[in-house]
């Protein structure tokens, strides 16, 4: 909808300040506050209700690979809600499209030894599925005592309460406190901001080291699980040193700990490969999978089950491994459609290889703005997902004080000049569509340079 009826639009924004409370938002400031209504989308561009063209440099949010008007997808959708809008998949009831996306996932996962698929709504259900698969994992193999988790510093793992309790930020968790009991946190390999060294293969190590001692210091016979994004996303895009996860995945096996990817936002070729732990050649145990899934177009979520721990399940000697878990919506229809189209796509369109392609150009096109800007601390990123942390002095790396306007007035001119960012904390974050072109790339970085100088002209 673009509407030039300014009673209308007047209502529209007032209705927003008034009854919708937003997520990770003060409900007090959103009232005075004016989001930016989005109206319209097509491919990698989105308008405003005032009519104003963008490129989506957000991708709804790490979510619309395919951009915003793929013709198969939203066709799928439609002859889905034709056939049949809704039936569960509990106990003694499924569908079709439920039965073809769980094989054609398992699949796209074979070289994962992905064994099956569990699935739900979203990002933090694939992650709640994850926690309490790996924790009645280990009850079914006799180790009840194996109930913790270890997760990374900085890692989001969506907002229930299990996701909550392993993430490591406290925005997200102090709020609703307390939290779940026997999750531990240890550092994450992130080069810009670490007390230990500047060497990424040493970090990587060190870091890898600190896993270890953390599952010893515990008792291994305790631990059931490290979780962790192969390419940390919300907490500002961090990649890790390519020995990380290797080591970790040795770790992991040496303890019998579980190892969870949490793929909400690096699964389907964010980081330029189907998925993020394909990056770092290693196989995890369980995988939470979402937003890419099925391009954002319906909300979906899935936990992949790996081979050792479906064997667990399925040759269960308890009688205990009925999965006590899932969810009226757990492989809707309308949702299954469209991941079954949007897998389609991926292939047809080679998205992975676009977002490695198109990534190295776009990442290269970023990475001098070190040099450039004076506030600009560090540009990392890989594939088609970039941060850029933006710091109050870059010789100290100071962060930039809670409430420094400089980010936000930078996401400001960068919409004036077309292109929609995200700002986490001192961070601004991109992450396109994956259908993105070169030519789009170079709007994109055009418009974010220019956004860039406006403010350090006013500094
Ligand atoms: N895990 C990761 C890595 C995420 O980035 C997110 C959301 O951004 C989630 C889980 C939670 O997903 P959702 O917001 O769909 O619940």
């Amino acid at each position: 909808m673009t509407t030039n009826d300014a009673a209308a639009l007047a209502a529209l924004k007032q209705d927003n300040a008034q009854y919708l409370w937003h997520p990770m938002a003060h409900p007090q400031a959103m009232q005075k506050s004016k989001p930016d209504i989005i109206a319209r989308g097509q491919g990698c561009w989105i308008w405003d209700v005032d009519g104003h063209k963008m490129l989506d440099g957000v991708g709804g949010l790490w979510a619309a690979n395919l951009g915003h008007s793929n013709k198969p997808v939203r066709d799928a959708i439609v002859a889905q809600l034709d056939e049949l809008p809704f039936y569960n998949v509990f106990r003694g009831t499924t569908h079709p499209r439920a039965i073809e996306l769980s094989a054609r996932l398992v699949k796209t996962m074979e070289p994962d030894d992905v064994a099956a698929v569990f699935f739900s709504n979203g990002g933090s259900d694939a992650v709640e599925g994850a926690l309490k698969l790996a924790r009645q994992y280990w009850k079914l193999k006799g180790q009840a005592d194996r109930h913790k988790f270890i997760a990374l510093r900085q890692g989001y793992h969506g907002v229930h309460f299990g996701g909550m309790s392993v993430n490591g930020n406290l925005n997200f968790r102090r709020a609703y406190e307390p939290l779940l009991p026997g999750c531990f946190h240890v550092d994450t390999p992130w080069l810009y901001r670490n007390p230990y060294t500047q060497d990424p293969e040493e970090l990587g190590e060190i870091c890898a080291t600190l896993l270890e001692r953390e599952i010893q210091f515990q008792g291994p016979d305790t631990v059931a699980a490290f979780i962790a994004e192969p390419i940390q996303g919300a907490g500002g895009v961090i990649v890790p040193p390519p020995n990380y996860w290797p080591r970790v995945r040795e770790i992991c096996d040496k303890y019998g700990v579980l190892l969870i990817a949490d793929e909400v936002v690096t699964g389907f070729g964010r980081g330029g490969a189907m998925f993020g732990t394909r990056l770092w050649n290693v196989k995890a145990d369980l995988w939470c999978l979402a937003k890419g899934i099925s391009s954002g177009y319906v909300p979906l979520g899935a936990t992949a089950i790996g081979n050792k721990v479906a064997e667990v399940f399925l040759n269960d000697p308890t009688g205990q491994a009925a999965v006590g878990h899932g969810y009226t919506y757990s492989a809707h229809p309308v949702a299954a459609a469209a991941a079954l189209a949007t897998l389609d796509q991926i292939e047809a369109l080679d998205v992975p290889g676009n977002a490695a392609r198109v990534g190295a150009h776009f990442q290269a096109r970023v990475r001098p703005f070190v040099d450039k800007f004076s506030f600009v601390g560090d540009v990392r990123g890989m594939g088609l997902m970039l941060g850029i942390e933006m710091v109050a002095d870059k010789a100290t790396r100071t962060t930039l004080p809670r409430g420094n306007p400089i980010a936000a007035k930078v996401a400001q001119a960068a919409y004036r000049r077309g292109l929609m960012v995200r700002i986490s904390g001192p961070n601004l974050i991109l992450s396109p569509p994956l259908v993105i072109t070169r030519e789009e790339v170079d709007f994109m970085v055009d418009a974010l340079e220019g956004a860039f100088s406006d403010v350090e002209a006013t500094l």
